[in-house]
């Protein structure tokens, strides 16, 4: 199944994946107020599973709540239709899910206040890079900078749990700059100097005592795969902190990591050309690297339940009514 056979769902109906189109003056598109959440499809020997549907599908529902968005789904439809949305589409390994103003509006409030939500499920790299010309930006262990020109993350402009276009402008010039210059990814700092996360993944330390550090939820995106991590390490036995992280602690840190959907954990070697711990993958970073793939391929019974069989639809009561 290439991109051209795949069917998105658009509010209850599917369409061809060519038709899931918005007008250039869409509201939307015009002002950046388009809510998402991006979730993973998970290839267990049990069948394809959606890893945590329930939490991406709140988070976007909390992403709606932040921006005012008048989403008018319930929560359990929408995971209903992003299940019925990976079983019509084989082979996909990801699902994103948006909700937008399609309407063309002449002023920001928009006259025409339906929010239009599509699913798409997807094989990323067989359905969108491989079709591209040029070579994707690939490195499976990272060399990092640090943004000291702008703070970018300020919670009091876009709090960082809204989960929006536009919360990704300011990242885009900042991580395109670190590109030119050699770097695979950046790191956002806040007004105050403290760590908060890349443009799309969390950020982890072991420090030099190994406890586990990431910056707060007020801080950074509560990415799923941060909390996953979080979940994991406290298991094995780390102690775990989100606190408030100077950027000075990034030059004491024995191992650095980022978490997100797409990359599950991803080790960083080098932060502004110089090397974290001795330069080469930490061990802590990668048993829970190891650990969280183990748990994704449904190997680890304790949390088995954040895999949702695509096979299997929401339990609801026979009879809620008695
Ligand atoms: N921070 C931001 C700003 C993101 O866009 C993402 C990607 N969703 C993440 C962190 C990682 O979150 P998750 O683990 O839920 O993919």
């Amino acid at each position: 199944m290439g991109a051209e056979d795949r069917v998105i769902w658009r509010d209850g109906e599917f369409i061809a994946w060519a038709d899931a189109t918005v007008h250039v003056l869409a509201q939307s598109l015009q002002r950046g107020s388009l809510a998402f959440d991006y979730m993973a499809v998970h290839r267990p020997s049990r069948g394809p599973a959606v890893f945590r549907v329930d939490d991406h599908i709140r988070r976007l529902f909390n992403t709606c709540g932040i921006m005012g968005l008048p989403i008018a789904y319930e929560v359990d439809e929408l995971i209903e239709a992003t299940l019925e949305t990976v079983r019509r589409n084989e082979g996909a390994r990801s699902v994103r899910i948006s909700a937008l103003f399609p309407s063309v509006e002449v002023e920001l409030v928009p006259q025409d206040p339906h929010i239009a939500v599509f699913i798409a499920a997807y094989d990323s790299r067989k359905d969108i890079i491989e079709g591209k010309p040029g070579k994707p930006h690939f490195a499976a262990e990272l060399s990092l900078k640090v943004e000291r020109v702008k703070r970018s993350r300020r919670h009091d402009l876009i709090p960082p749990q809204a989960k929006v276009a536009a919360s990704y402008t300011p990242s885009l010039p900042a991580k395109w700059q670190a590109r030119r210059e050699g770097f695979d990814d950046i790191i956002l700092l806040d007004e105050h100097d403290q760590l908060t996360e890349a443009p799309t993944s969390n950020l982890f330390l072991v420090t030099a005592d190994g406890t586990l550090a990431t910056p707060t939820g007020e801080q950074a995106l509560r990415g799923i795969t941060r909390d996953s991590v979080i979940q994991i390490a406290r298991e094995l036995g780390f102690a775990v902190e989100e606190r408030s992280i100077g950027v000075d602690e990034l030059d004491t840190a024995r191992e650095v990591f980022m978490t997100g959907t797409s990359v599950g954990v991803w080790p960083v070697i080098r932060i502004d050309g110089e090397p974290v711990g001795n330069g080469a993958v930490g061990p802590e970073t990668a048993r829970l690297k190891a650990r969280f793939d183990a748990v994704v391929a449904g190997d680890v019974p304790e949390f088995a339940h954040w895999l949702h069989p695509v096979s299997q639809s929401l339990e609801r009561p026979e009879n809620p009514d008695g």
